[in-house]
């Protein structure tokens, strides 16, 4: 990895103090190989390919002593005297550089932050898409040069050719042979015998081959904010105005209108005719997200993870071209190319799924507040439930803490009451997953026409497989943790690598055939769930039952619609949903996460916990929030 000052060099524009001799100057490139060492090389740029060649394009250069061409990327070009024989540059790959000076420094500190080849970083930064230039062909284009059609009326030609060179000097534009041949009514034999004579220009470029639709919704007026949003909007219009990075933690509640301070916020980014970044989690980029951007802003691009290739080429290119206003998007889309940011906004920005876990494994909140550095503009970071990262620069002074403490139009906040699990409580043993308490709750609830979330943060059946004989646990070959058991295909799984077997009936040690199902999963919570409030529908929400695209959405809908009276799930319940007639949470076990063996289990509990609960008392009519657990002291 190079130093700092190393990296200092690279992109320092200025020329060099020291005046060198003209003779011996060139023209040097620094690329990096998309494959093998990972320190830059230096070639020369020959000087046909010196308009075409800019930082941050990919060119194919010759390695070794064979010189067999391989690709690389262009991270700088300088003028400087040098001793050294330099091997060529052969080809440049793109007709635009894929990254600007800005972008292309980004990735060089990606790559000393996250200890990831370069190279890598690139490739990781630049969708496939773009890199593949999906959704384009090369075209071929033709024009009459100026001295040809000087003589455009002395030529001697056949009369088709004569027909089609005139109609082609007339044109305004340049035509592809095929729009010649279809304008001068033509085939394309005196097109081709015109370029033979060389009396026609033809280069090539790529093209575009279908515009994607961009349906405009109807538009929305700004909502008129209350006194603690239009305090929160100040504070971050202040840190927009000085022009200046700034942190900001806009610490509210779910259902503060935390949303609609950034859209004001937003708004202002963009009469500067700058642009801004949006990052919530995958999750929330619902069509419902999509639309309140829209309602809002001319241009936005929504970039989630079931876009074609053909769609997120389309949308970077508008992105780079400065023609979107609102990036809205998970976590690489802190990558936008946006050529004049303005802002970076992350919601729910205690989310795990803005670390990326394969590399370069950034974490998408550390990048967003270099790029904010680097470009000078403010960084706001909105949740109810912050990361304790956040929260501790927030007590030091490092970010601005701004407080929504209440939900819009004083909602009240839903009441929460634990359930004491344990048998020293006094209660008697509950064979299923919803205790007595929880159970009368949940049946008041739905006498009352309201409806009814469940959260347990487990999918499959059953949680553990066991011999009661010899006491064998069955488990993952490869990762050692229990596998689920999931009815619908009779299998047990990993849940951590995917591993799958059969269910056993018998256990593989010792024969014993009355092996021991136990722990409770979401599949066994839906067939507890069913048998005890068998007069109303109830869906589970797992990524098991989610896996068709859309599948989600559909569900979402049909719970709003109020088809669904309980709705039961793993985490995936937890974020985002805002219905009115949910007037009770219940969290069928807390204690699950907390003794995960991970650092930020407990942090994590908390935040998911406090998540759910927002789910609830978003009506006229309240709400209230259950939450089972065997440590209702844990704090
Ligand atoms: P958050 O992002 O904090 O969860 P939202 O911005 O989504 O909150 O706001 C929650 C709901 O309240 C949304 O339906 C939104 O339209 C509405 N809302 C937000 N601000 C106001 C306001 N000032 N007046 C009335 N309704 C508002
Ligand atoms: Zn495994």
């Amino acid at each position: 990895m190079a130093s700092s000052r190393d990296q200092q060099r690279l992109f320092d524009t200025d020329a060099p103090a020291w005046e060198v001799d003209a003779a011996a100057e060139r023209c040097v490139a620094e690329v990096v190989l998309f494959q093998g060492p990972t320190e830059p090389f230096s070639y020369e740029v020959p000087a046909k390919l010196r308009e075409r060649l800019t930082p941050g394009c990919r060119v194919k250069v010759p390695l070794g002593r064979g010189n067999r061409l391989v690709d690389a990327w262009c991270v700088q070009i300088e003028t400087k005297a040098i001793s050294r024989v330099l091997k060529p540059i052969c080809e440049v790959v793109d007709e635009k550089r894929l990254l600007s000076p800005a972008m292309l420094q980004l990735t060089r500190w990606l790559a000393d932050r996250y200890l990831c080849p370069w190279a890598q970083v690139l490739q990781a930064v630049i969708p496939a898409g773009v890199r593949g230039a999906a959704g384009t062909r090369l075209t071929t284009f033709l024009s009459v040069p100026t001295e040809v059609a000087a003589r455009l009326t002395t030529l001697k030609l056949p009369p088709k050719q004569l027909a089609a060179l005139k109609h082609l000097a007339h044109s305004p534009v340049e035509l592809t042979p095929q729009a010649l041949a279809d304008a001068a009514g033509c085939t394309l034999a005196p097109i081709v015998a015109l370029r033979r004579k060389s009396l026609v220009r033809s280069s090539s470029r790529r093209v575009r081959q279908t515009e994607l639709e961009n349906e405009v919704p109807p538009r929305a007026e700004n909502l008129q904010l209350n006194e603690r949003q239009r305090q929160a909007l100040d504070a971050i219009l202040a840190s927009l105005r000085a022009s200046r990075y700034r942190q900001l933690l806009l610490h509210g509640v779910t259902g503060s209108g935390k949303t609609e301070v950034y859209m004001q916020a937003i708004q202002e980014v963009v009469s500067y005719g700058r642009q801004a970044i949006v990052l919530v989690p995958e999750i929330s980029l619902t069509p419902q997200t999509k639309s309140r951007f829209r309602a809002r802003f001319d241009s936005v691009a929504v970039l989630h993870s079931h876009l074609s290739d053909v769609e997120r080429h389309w949308h970077w290119e508008r992105i780079a071209a400065g023609e979107i206003q609102v990036v809205v998007g998970a976590r690489s889309a802190v990558f936008a190319p946006t050529p004049h940011l303005g802002l970076i906004v992350i919601d729910e920005e205690h989310e795990t799924s803005f670390k990326q876990d394969s590399a370069p494994r950034y974490h998408a909140r550390e990048v967003a507040r270099y790029r904010a550095e680097t470009e000078q503009v403010p960084l706001v970071l909105g949740s109810a439930t912050p990361a304790l990262e956040s929260w501790h620069a927030a007590l030091t002074g490092e970010a601005e803490l701004i407080e929504l403490p209440d939900r819009v139009m004083n909602l009240p906040m839903p009441a929460v009451q634990t359930i004491d699990l344990r048998l020293s409580a006094g209660r008697r043993l509950d064979r299923g997953a919803i205790s007595r308490q929880l159970y009368l709750a949940m049946r008041d609830t739905l006498n009352d026409g309201g409806q009814v979330i469940l959260l347990l943060n487990r999918r499959g059946f059953s949680t553990h497989i066991q011999c009661p004989s010899c006491g064998h646990a069955v488990r993952c070959p490869r990762c050692e943790i229990d596998l689920t058991y999931h009815k619908q295909d009779v299998t047990a799984i990993c849940h951590h690598c995917d591993f799958t077997q059969p269910a056993p009936n018998h256990c593989e040690k010792c024969n014993f055939a009355g092996i021991r199902y136990t722990g409770i999963g979401t599949q066994r919570l839906e067939a507890e769930v069913r048998a005890r409030f068998a007069g109303h529908t109830c869906l589970r929400m797992d990524t098991d039952t989610m896996k068709k695209p859309g599948s989600h959405e559909a569900a979402l809908d049909k719970f709003r619609d109020g088809e669904i009276d309980i709705l039961l799930g793993t985490q995936m319940i937890a974020k985002g949903l805002d219905f009115p007639n949910v007037m009770l949470v219940g969290v069928v076990n807390a204690d699950m996460a907390l003794h995960l063996p991970d650092f930020r289990a407990a942090e994590r509990t908390f935040q998911l916990v406090t998540q759910v609960a927002g789910r609830t008392g978003r009506g006229a009519r309240g709400g209230r929030v259950l939450v089972q657990t065997f440590e209702p002291d844990n704090p």
